[in-house]
């Protein structure tokens, strides 16, 4: 059986997108109040083995091969990085002349054999959701000993040495970095890191959007601010 799941093949600036998840069910660092995968019951920040490997890397393959595929997005339930398979998996991919993207928080970035693998990929996406160390250990419930402090710098010393493409995804979540004073903060975030590609974001899950969501005219205004740098 396999371990790994996929969304539709989607058209992305042109070139055929395959996303797939690479963890049997959710393995995260955070535990975030509002992650949409839910409550984390795994959470680690050392790599793990999941049974079938093998079985799963040849239905990749046949993925491949059937969506004809030009990028592969590893998004997965959590924090793809500890399938202790996926430097196997990355090179399997970019044997086969395909781009690979890769999806993480962005904590592990400050860890050798983390920098390692991630420097392996084509993009590399991380991300930020508060801007206020009370707020990362209420919200985000990180792995005891994480700071915010910690989880910037990591993502900044992981860009400086990359020589791929380095995204950054900033979530805006309301009452958390929606003021003026964190949308300053942010900026200078955004300058520590040095990056490639910047994407402003906003919670969507129904759920959650009720009390954390963002007004679209303050969305709007942020998504100036910030592009503008
Ligand atoms: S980092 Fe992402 S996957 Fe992990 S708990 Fe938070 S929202 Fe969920």
């Amino acid at each position: 059986m396999s371990g790994f799941t996929y969304k539709d093949i989607y058209i992305e600036d042109g070139g055929r997108v395959l996303e797939v998840n690479i963890l049997p069910e959710k393995y995260c660092n955070f535990d975030c109040i509002f992650c949409p995968i839910g409550k984390s019951q795994n959470k680690v920040d050392v790599q793990r083995s999941f049974d079938g490997y093998e079985s799963s890397l040849a239905e990749l393959d046949r993925m491949i091969e059937s969506t004809k595929a030009e990028l592969v997005f590893i998004n997965s339930k959590g924090e793809a990085l500890v399938n202790d398979k996926i430097g196997d998996i990355i090179d399997f991919i970019k044997g086969k002349g395909l781009h690979v993207r890769l999806f993480s928080n962005g904590y592990l970035l400050g860890r050798d054999e983390y920098i390692r693998i991630a420097n392996k990929c084509d993009e590399v996406v991380g991300e930020i959701k508060v801007i206020k160390e009370e707020d990362f250990r209420k919200i985000q419930r990180p792995i005891e000993g994480y700071t915010l402090k910690e989880y910037i710098s990591n993502m900044a010393s992981f860009s400086k040495q990359y020589n791929g493409v380095f995204i950054f995804e900033i979530t805006i979540i309301k009452g958390y970095n929606d003021d003026e004073e964190s949308i300053q903060k942010i900026k200078n975030i955004i300058k520590e890191i040095s990056l490639d590609k910047v994407i402003i974001a906003r919670l969507e899950d129904e759920v959650f959007k009720k009390k954390l969501g963002i007004a679209d005219e303050r969305f709007e205004e942020i998504l100036n601010e910030l592009l503008s740098l």
